[in-house]
């Protein structure tokens, strides 16, 4: 038997050794999913089912896909290593096919790649000329709806349909620009490579087939998150046949607001007809408590599978649950806490994990003035800072000189006197000439007016001489060398910390493009990394606690978790009202992030809160209603105790307020959480009041109805056939409801 089998327990080997066919290991967190991916690739390998060159293995990050690499490699002893297996996104799978065969795309030999940045600034443009108030159509808002269209696969025609609705009409009008624009700038942003490959894929059978010879095993971590252009892709490649394995878990999948169709792995056996399951049970990450806690949490989901999980680790820290009076104590607390752990667990043994960047600031603000070294996974990315943007597109426009987006950026920068009036002449004489703008500007054309003419034509020469300076001097020296002509170095002059801060990182792009050509990257190569650049791919000493967000999470593991900002409106947060299944989907974001901790997780809220401007009151998250009160101990200032809101609240249900420590029967297996009736009635804690049935109901019951799902009793109103609950429903929010009338069904 292989060496490296012995690690997996049975189930775990089931499924590394499978042979042919469709396999899925649907599991829960920490049960050694991602484990058994690795640990397939390198069983295939090396028993010999496949060379290397045959294995796609698509995961959600890149860096996951550099450590099944690494992982990989070590497993396979041989020495055959991994060379020509392709390991890495979705995205990064399509880039590939597209650079490959780019004519079958329609695309130009040397496409670019818009980001984020660059589709917000063709959108902004877009809006401008098309006369339409960013107030009401802010760029972003109309370019996250075109992508939740691209990704359910839902065409323009759709939106043309709906006559009657203005936004729908806006929308597809901005969506057809958008189109037309990238086409003409040879662009493609990551929704483009997820659906021009699809479509290349359909049509083109030579591309097809060669795609499929070297996906005879496909492999897909975190299956749970694919949406319907990523199944699409994965269903025309594996043609009905094939060895695809699935690894997923249903109860972590969070990105449904980007089109995740849950159904990929609910439905896994509908697409792949006798397919082979393997659960996993045991899980090896976490600590009994940790793992009681969430699994008590996500158990309140109603569209899952349902699955155990146990753990062999005795013992353990309580789930701790801390309610500050604001933010600030807050983070005070768990800095406190940090500094306490620091000395067992290490710094980067630690997370602070958030529903919201905006969560971040307090943390970063307590962390600095205890000197304790930190890092904010999913701020502002270098890649995306103004300077390291600017010099990017200097880059671009060496490699590519037709490349309009990095043109546009760059030709004023440092300024020149080439402005906007300057842009609309050139861009008349591009149409004139149909030629793309930076190519059509080296004309100089007349119509310029004369400094525009002469400055263009220094830029012209800059560029010119960039790229035969890139044939003599090595990549790093060429960056610096093109750092200085430009005068982007030269505009950050100065000992102000930011200036400083500027330089320095202009001269990390240099040593970043230095490292790549020492790995025998190309430029081209390099320019195509930095733009599929994931924040969580940043080197980071390790020995830092770092700030993320619970979407920035996944997969991820850590000795000490704090999941921050336990309050609705937060996590739950406030947009997810709007949806149906919203509330859920918050809920396994809740779990995601309680399931990353080894060894201790704590979970904080503040009664008060600065949002919007403005400090107000909160109510505790209603997701700590599903943990019952056994399971985590309090250890507020002072202790918590959650009461039913007087005010008929939209969202929420629970308002944390001072008062007496919440009462607690130790060893209670009671699973009701912990709800005192309201103190200003007198009523007694949890008393029970009988129906017009007979049966009895107290507040912090759990039932179930048939339209809006499942909800935690508030408080009861009247008794007998009088009596009336108001019930929080996950799906239907607060309602007053006759039970016996609603045929409420008790939990
Ligand atoms: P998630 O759902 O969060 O992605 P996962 O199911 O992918 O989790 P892994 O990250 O593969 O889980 O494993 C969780 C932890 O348990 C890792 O530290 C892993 O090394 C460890 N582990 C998994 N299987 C075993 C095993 N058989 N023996 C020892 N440790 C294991
Ligand atoms: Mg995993």
């Amino acid at each position: 038997m292989d060496q490296f089998l012995e690690n997996l327990n049975d189930a775990q080997r089931e499924a590394v050794i499978f042979g042919e066919g469709p396999l899925l290991v649907l599991a829960g967190a920490g049960s050694g999913k991602t484990r058994v991916l690795t640990h397939r690739v390198a069983h295939i390998v090396a028993r010999g089912d496949a060379e290397p060159f045959e294995i796609t293995a698509v995961t959600f990050t890149n860096k996951a896909a550099r450590e099944m690499r690494e992982r990989a490699e070590t497993l396979v002893r041989d020495g055959r290593g991994l060379g020509g297996a392709f390991l890495g996104t979705f995205h990064r799978w399509a880039l590939e096919v597209l650079r490959r065969w780019p004519e079958a795309a329609g695309l130009p030999r040397r496409f670019s790649i818009l980001d984020p940045d660059d589709q917000r600034a063709l959108m902004t443009r877009l809006l401008k000329e098309e006369r339409i108030d960013t107030k009401d159509h802010p760029p972003r808002a109309v370019l996250g709806r075109i992508s939740g269209h691209v990704n359910r696969m839902e065409g323009v025609e759709r939106l043309e349909a709906r006559s009657g609705d203005n936004r729908a009409q806006i929308t597809a009008r901005l969506w057809n620009r958008y189109t037309k624009e990238k086409k003409a700038l040879g662009a493609v942003d990551f929704d483009d490579m997820l659906a021009q490959t699809l479509d290349v894929l359909r049509r083109e059978e030579v591309v097809r087939k060669a795609v499929m010879r070297r996906a005879r095993y496909l492999l897909v971590d975190e299956f749970q998150d694919t949406n319907k252009l990523q199944m699409k892709m994965l269903l025309t490649v594996l043609a009905g046949g094939g060895n695809i394995t699935a690894v997923g878990d249903e109860d972590q999948s969070i990105y449904r607001w980007r089109g995740a169709e849950m159904d990929n792995i609910l439905g896994f056996e509908k697409h792949f007809a006798g397919a082979h399951i393997v659960s996993l049970e045991r899980n090896y990450r976490s600590t009994q408590p940790i793992l009681e806690a969430s699994g008590a949490l996500i158990a309140q989901n109603i569209r899952r599978h349902g699955k155990t999980l146990f753990t062999e680790q005795d013992g353990g820290e309580p789930v701790r649950l801390f309610v500050a009076d604001d933010e600030r104590h807050e983070a005070r607390w768990t800095v406190d806490r940090i500094s306490e752990l620091e000395s067992e667990h290490g710094l980067g043994e630690m997370a602070v994990l958030m529903r919201t960047n905006a969560q971040t600031r307090p943390f970063e603000e307590e962390l600095m003035r205890r000197r304790i070294a930190y890092r904010v996974v999913g701020g502002l990315r270098f890649w995306q800072r103004a300077e390291v943007k600017d010099a990017l597109a200097y880059l671009r426009q060496v490699v590519r000189p037709d490349d309009e987006v990095a043109f546009r950026r760059v030709v004023n920068v440092p300024a020149r006197g080439i402005g906007a009036a300057t842009i609309d002449v050139l861009k008349k004489h591009a149409a004139g000439a149909k030629a793309l703008l930076p190519v059509a500007a080296r004309d100089l054309p007349e119509s310029l007016m004369p400094r525009a003419r002469v400055a263009l034509g220094r830029y012209f020469e800059l560029l010119d001489e960039a790229q035969s300076q890139r044939e003599i001097l090595d990549p790093a020296d060429f960056v610096g060398w093109l750092l200085e002509t430009t005068g982007l170095l030269g505009l950050y002059d100065g000992d102000e910390e930011e200036k400083v801060v500027r330089r320095e990182n202009l001269r990390q792009l240099a040593s970043a493009v230095a490292e790549a050509s020492a790995q025998g990257q190309t430029l081209e190569d390099f320019l195509d990394g930095v733009a599929l650049f994931e924040d969580s791919d940043e080197e980071t000493s390790p020995d830092v606690v770092r700030l993320m967000t619970l979407h920035g999470a996944k997969g991820m593991e850590f000795d000490v978790v704090f999941v921050a900002g336990m309050e609705d409106g937060l996590l739950p947060h406030a947009n997810s009202r709007e949806e149906e299944e919203g509330v859920e989907e918050e809920r396994r974001l809740a779990y995601v992030g309680m399931t990353r901790a080894r060894r201790w997780l704590g979970l904080t809220a503040a009664r008060r809160r600065f949002l919007f401007g403005q400090s107000q009151n909160t109510q505790l998250s209603r997701f700590l209603l599903d943990i019952s009160a056994d399971q985590f101990e309090d250890v507020s200032d002072q202790p918590w105790q959650m009461a039913p809101s007087d005010e008929p609240e939209e969202f929420g249900t629970v308002v944390a307020s001072r008062g007496r420590h919440q009462q607690r029967s130790a060893g209670s297996a009671d699973s009701a959480p912990p709800i005192p009736s309201r103190r200003s009635t007198g009523r007694k804690i949890g008393a029970v009041v009988t129906d017009g049935s007979g049966v009895g109901w107290r507040p912090g019951d759990r039932v179930r109805h048939r339209r809006f799902g499942t909800g935690v009793v508030l408080s009861c109103r009247g008794r007998g056939p009088q009596l009336q609950l108001v019930v929080y429903f996950d799906r239907g929010g607060r309602k007053t409801l006759v039970p016996t009338i609603a045929k409420l069904e008790k939990l």
